[in-house]
């Protein structure tokens, strides 16, 4: 079984945009510019900014990071988006999620001006996606995406299962597989027999947040199975995937943590400048 290493996955990206970074600031004289706005002060939020900003800088992007208290007006949010899209230095705007209930996310999603929406939300990016065109890619689809091209150059008539209809993950993952020709079940809560599907599939992408949901026996032999999941329990932060029992039969698996995670933030690396560079054209 093949260990799907995210970490080293994400690292070698890290160091082709850092190249790409550095050849863009020689032709432009300036380097793309990424903007986060951090809303409150939960745990994990304030953990992932952190790290964002620590890569962003890491391979050469200019980071910024806005930060306002739990009881801020939407308005002043989304005056503050409005700036952000004036300003040319600026190549990507992030909203970190979740918002306060007080805040209106489809408002503040749709003020982003999309072609610096690093996070692939904006309808505009979702229905471009949707229609085969260029666009912003949602950051761990598109990582889990690179991770199944390493392994499986060709994805043409296989059959991949997602499983979960998420906005954030299942529905662009289900996306960039079709955009490959694989033949894509999407499955969710009201699946009658997931096993039944999974037991069918030559990719499996769980991103549900249930732990350890797919078990060893739902998966057939030399299946590749992605674990966006990342739950916390007694024993820790586990996927989606039961791994002990399922590394037994995949191709190759990702461990949670050290998988998708990393990835993650390496693609949102990769559409901010993504961002920069349409903004040249
Ligand atoms: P979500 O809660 O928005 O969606 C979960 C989906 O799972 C829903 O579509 C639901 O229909 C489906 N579902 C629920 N129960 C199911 C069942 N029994 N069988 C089949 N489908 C079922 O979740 P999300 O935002 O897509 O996140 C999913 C997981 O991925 C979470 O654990 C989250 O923490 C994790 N996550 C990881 C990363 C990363 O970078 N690795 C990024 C985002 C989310």
């Amino acid at each position: 079984m093949i260990l799907i290493d995210g970490k080293k996955e994400a690292e070698l990206l890290r160091q082709e945009l850092k190249k790409e970074v550095s050849d863009l600031k020689e032709k432009y004289n300036r380097v793309p510019g990424l903007t986060v706005i951090l809303i409150g002060d939960l745990a994990p939020s304030k953990i992932y900014v952190r790290n964002k900003e620590k890569f962003a800088n890491e391979v050469g992007l200019k980071s910024d990071i806005i930060r306002y208290s739990e009881s801020i007006e939407e308005k002043v949010v989304l005056d503050k988006i409005d700036e952000l899209n004036k300003n040319a230095t600026v190549s990507g705007i992030l909203v970190q999620l979740p918002l306060p209930k007080h805040i209106d996310k489809k408002k503040i999603i749709e003020a982003i001006n999309p072609l610096k929406d690093v996070d692939g939300f904006h309808p505009m990016n979702v229905g471009n996606l949707s229609s085969g065109y260029e666009s912003s890619i949602p950051c761990t689809p598109m990582g889990c995406y690179l991770l199944i091209k390493k392994i499986e150059p060709n994805l043409s008539g296989k059959k991949a299962v997602v499983v979960g209809r998420s906005n954030l993950n299942g529905k662009p993952m289900t996306q960039l597989l079709l955009k490959e020709n694989c033949t894509v079940t999407i499955t969710h809560s009201k699946t009658k027999d997931l096993k039944a599907e999974c037991l069918k599939a030559d990719i499996i992408v769980a991103a549900v947040g249930i732990p350890e949901l797919v078990k060893g026996d739902w998966v057939k032999k030399d299946t590749i199975v992605i674990d966006v999941g990342i739950n916390k329990t007694d024993k820790g932060i586990v996927g989606d995937v039961a791994f002990d029992e399922v590394s037994k039969n995949a191709k190759a698996l990702t461990p949670v943590p050290g998988g998708v995670g990393p990835m993650t933030i390496a693609c949102l690396l990769k559409n901010t400048i993504d961002c920069f560079k349409r903004s040249q054209i």
